[in-house]
């Protein structure tokens, strides 16, 4: 195996659990080989099934790596969650995403060891593989790169020199150790059991279901294969390690509470575990990163784990695969860690609410907390904040160093009449800098592929787009800094930016862009959900991001934003 490993590589990813797979995909999705190494023998073991919930954001991301077909065709959708008492149920949460636009709007349950497999498979064949039985045993860095120890099977030992290296190696990590970051945090004192089992019972299988019996919650949920379940034990009042025990526990609860005639058997999975929440100082240290369990660790309540850290491993990729093209400068490796830390900082907080609001042990705070449930998802802003919270969809990058905007202002606007002061209004309703970018859905007969049924679909690839909105005016005009700007894109970033005209109407009488795609937009609903009332334009990054918008489009400030991440 360690003979397969190059002595020289541009990037080292140690291990290949869903993020670092996740993030050796991206990489050579870009253009960019590495080496992923792991210590363990091959992907988690088909039975343990571990991670589930695949959230509508990981879909997305998922959609941009070549594999949700396959995760959406074996995984089973959620429609909601409920919470039942008595076996009665008293609340439900449907998952609903309002004025979100995106083409995946519920959770998908899939076992990780499956998703694994997945990975392992695309990466396969866009000519990667993952070097099983291999550790990382030890690294240093230098202001060139890193020169790592690893260990294949029987005792064989060798350095491998990477110019950057991605430490995926999970929650003990290996590169967090050698970095001498801190992973500050605690610990949960309950004990949680989970096991995965068949259930002869009649419940839905496309929703969630919480039991809060009288000694805490009990969690069901729907595995793909039909009468299959992974039920989860929140009440940390028994540590029962033996498979056995821990079945005869959900059985009790189960029959107790919840369905007195439900089987409960043919269990392929159990474990009993402590919770972490911790997350480490930084994010990057020199030309050594960190993502995934091995940079944060949270409670699974809310299913945001490993969707977290494939979004780190998302983020990260295309500013590492620029900067090992010579094309990107430092700033982008900089930004991941202002971006990305703090997602998992609010992640970890709204985790470990959720925890605590679930392992509520006294009995009257339990009986109020019971009452409140039944009465707030009852109120449909409740349930959308929920679900939207949940997708991961919302996450933002605003304020980050990476992004940016260059707009006159109100005064400016208002200065040059009321349909300059209307367009600078409808301009601050659109998306802005450090949002992900709305997936708005297309009318795919007028496109020139009708395969374009939303953005999502036209933009593929790894590059960044630049979107020119011509705005919604009766005639509107081309703005004489469109051909200057299309020009410097040609002449300068004609690998890394494509351009896309977003147009009203096409017609015999109208011309063409001289560079770029068009997007026809016959009832400006693309136009409105960016704002676009007058000609502006948006940069879009690799991952779905809004990296820059302009109104109105300026030639010479969007070379400068260029020039400060771009070389
Ligand atoms: C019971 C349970 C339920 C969960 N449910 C959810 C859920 O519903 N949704 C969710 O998002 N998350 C959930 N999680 C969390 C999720 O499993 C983790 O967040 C996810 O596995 C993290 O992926 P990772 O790739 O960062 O780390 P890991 O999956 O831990 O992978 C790390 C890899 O690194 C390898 N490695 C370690 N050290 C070295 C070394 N020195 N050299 C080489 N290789 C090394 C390991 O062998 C391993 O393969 C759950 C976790 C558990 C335990």
């Amino acid at each position: 195996m360690l003979e397969l490993i190059p002595s020289e590589v541009n990037v080292l990813v140690v291990g290949a659990g869903p993020v670092g797979l996740a993030m050796a995909v991206e990489l050579y999705r870009h253009g960019v080989q590495c080496a992923l190494i792991d210590d363990d023998e091959g992907p988690t073991p088909l039975n343990e099934s571990r991670a589930l919930g695949i959230q509508a954001r990981t879909q997305e991301v998922f959609r941009q790596l070549g594999v949700v077909d396959q995760v959406l065709a074996e995984g089973r959708p959620m429609r909601g969650a409920g919470i039942y008492s008595n076996g009665k149920r008293i609340a439900r949460l449907e998952f609903e995403l309002g004025k979100i636009q995106s083409a995946y709007i519920h959770p998908i349950i899939l076992a990780q060891s499956r998703t694994e497999r997945i990975l392992v498979d695309r990466l396969a064949a866009l000519g990667g593989s993952v070097a099983w039985h291999t550790a990382l045993e030890g690294f240093t860095q230098d202001t060139d790169g890193v020169s790592a120890q690893v260990a294949g099977p029987a005792g064989a030992r060798r350095e491998v020199r990477a110019r950057w290296l991605v430490g995926c190696d999970g929650s003990r990590s290996a590169v967090r150790h050698g970095l001498g970051l801190s992973f500050e945090g605690g610990e949960y004192e309950e004990v949680f059991l989970i096991a995965d089992v068949h259930i002869d019972w009649s419940m839905p299988d496309d929703e969630i279901h919480m039991e809060l019996t009288p000694e805490g919650p009990l969690i069901a949920f729907p595995l793909p294969e039909p009468g299959r379940w992974r039920l989860v034990d929140t009440t940390g009042l028994v540590d029962a390690k033996e498979p056995d025990s821990i079945v005869a526990r959900f059985r009790d609860l189960l029959t107790r509470y919840v369905a007195p005639g439900a089987s409960v058997d043919e269990s392929s999975w159990t474990s009993s575990f402590h919770i972490h929440r911790r997350v480490v100082n930084s994010y990057r240290v020199g030309r050594c990163f960190v993502a995934g369990d091995a940079a944060h660790l949270h409670s699974p309540a809310g299913g945001q784990g490993m969707n977290t850290g494939i979004q780190d491993a998302f983020n990260l990729a295309w500013k590492l695969a620029l900067v090992l093209r010579g094309l990107g400068r430092e700033v982008l490796l900089d930004s991941y860690n202002v971006e990305r830390r703090p997602v998992a900082v609010s992640v970890l907080k709204g985790s470990d609410r959720l925890t605590r609001l679930v392992t509520l042990h006294n009995p009257l705070a339990r009986s109020f907390r019971n009452r409140l449930l039944s009465l707030l998802s009852g109120l449909a802003t409740v349930r959308r904040t929920a679900s939207v919270q949940l997708s991961e969809l919302a996450v933002n990058y605003r304020g980050g160093p990476i992004v940016a905007e260059d707009q006159g202002g109100w005064l400016a606007a208002l200065g040059s009449g009321l349909e300059a002061a209307r367009s600078q209004h409808a301009f601050g309703f659109g998306p802005h800098p450090g949002d992900r970018s709305p997936d708005v859905a297309l009318r795919p007969e007028l496109q020139a592929n009708p395969a374009w049924n939303r953005l999502s679909s036209a933009l593929t690839g790894p590059h960044h787009h630049l979107l020119f909105f011509e705005g919604l005016a009766a005639k509107p005009s081309t703005p004489t800094d469109w051909k200057t700007i299309e020009a410097m894109i040609d002449l300068k970033y004609q690998d890394i930016i494509l351009q896309w005209h977003v147009m009203i109407v096409a017609s015999a009488s109208r011309s063409l862009p001289r560079q770029g795609k068009v997007l026809i937009d016959p009832d400006g609903s693309l136009h409105r959900d960016y704002g676009a009332r007058s000609a502006c334009l948006y940069l879009l990054r690799p991952d779905g991001y809004i990296g820059y918008r302009a109104l109105p489009p300026d030639a010479s400030r969007l070379r400068a934003y260029l020039e400060r991440l771009l070389i």
